[in-house]
């Protein structure tokens, strides 16, 4: 039990705007997702190597393969151990030849030919001890993600936690997998059982504190949802046509350019779910 002062490093990708983190105990390292392509997980694993300790373990968030392609990266060769609750486990598999499809004209040789997959399933309310860190699992199910876990350090200081794409922090967001309504329901139970001082470390932008990003985020969903819909219902828009109005709507929610393009992804998806009534 020698758990309290861990750092947090925090690494930005340079293909496009992702974190990982690393947690840096007395006598090793855990990393928190790994970002997308191989050129960034390399040089993770470098900065991982900087600290001259060894990695004890990593950790996969949620199912999206801008938090796990580069997995490979930092335990090709070895035998660290990846974990994940089962519901994401299970999704990366799933998706495993869809994401291929999609991602590999996208990112050419940055979407690693051999994906590594979590090899240690957790579950809900469990502790994990992984090298000489300790974290409580949430496991969240389907919200930004088809399946979100929360992932919480274990230390004498304040609460910390990895809540994967709970929060993009004025980012645009990826709402394309179907889940807007579970995704909100998730904000409104990190604002009923987390510390209202906890210091969030999400996956794209700064880590956030304090429960106002939490609201600010439900309020971009909802309003990417209404803007769909008047658009698709009162204006009979489809296609690229109505993805311009949504983004142009959602511009002046949040001005910034910062992966506008997943929001942009997100937009035929959602009208036509909605239009299904699902
Ligand atoms: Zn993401």
């Amino acid at each position: 039990m020698t758990h309290g002062l861990q750092i947090v490093h925090r690494f930005q990708a340079n293909l496009f705007p992702v974190n990982a983190y690393l947690v840096e105990s007395a006598s090793d390292v855990v990393a928190v997702d790994a970002t997308l392509g191989l050129s960034d997980g390399r040089w993770l694993r470098a900065r991982i190597d900087e600290l001259g300790k060894p990695l004890a373990g990593v950790i996969v968030t949620h199912t999206h393969p801008d938090h796990y392609g580069a997995v490979t990266a930092l335990v090709e060769g070895s035998d660290v151990p990846v974990y994940a609750v089962g519901g994401v486990d299970d999704v990366i598999r799933q998706d495993d030849a869809e994401k291929e499809r999609i991602l590999r004209p996208m990112f050419g040789e940055e979407w690693p030919l051999k994906r590594a997959f979590p090899t240690r399933r957790v579950r809900d309310g469990e502790r994990v001890s992984i090298g000489n860190s300790s974290f409580r699992v949430v496991d969240v199910g389907p919200g930004e993600s088809p399946h979100d876990s929360w992932w919480i350090l274990e230390s004498n200081a304040h609460t910390r936690v990895f809540a994967g794409d709970l929060v993009y922090n004025h980012m645009h967001a990826y709402l394309a997998d179907g889940f807007a309504e579970q995704w909100l329901h998730n904000l409104a139970r990190a604002k009923r059982e987390l510390p209202a001082d906890a210091e969030l470390f999400v996956g794209h932008g700064d880590p956030i504190r304090g429960p106002q990003m939490l609201d600010w985020q439900r309020d971009y969903i909802e309003t990417f949802l209404e803007a769909v819909r008047s658009g698709a219902d009162r204006d009979g828009l489809t296609g690229d046509a109505l993805t311009e109005a949504v983004a142009r709507r959602m511009k002046q929610y949040l001005p910034g350019e910062d992966l506008e393009f997943l929001m942009r992804l997100s937009v035929e998806p959602t009208r036509m779910r909605l239009a299904s009534g699902r």
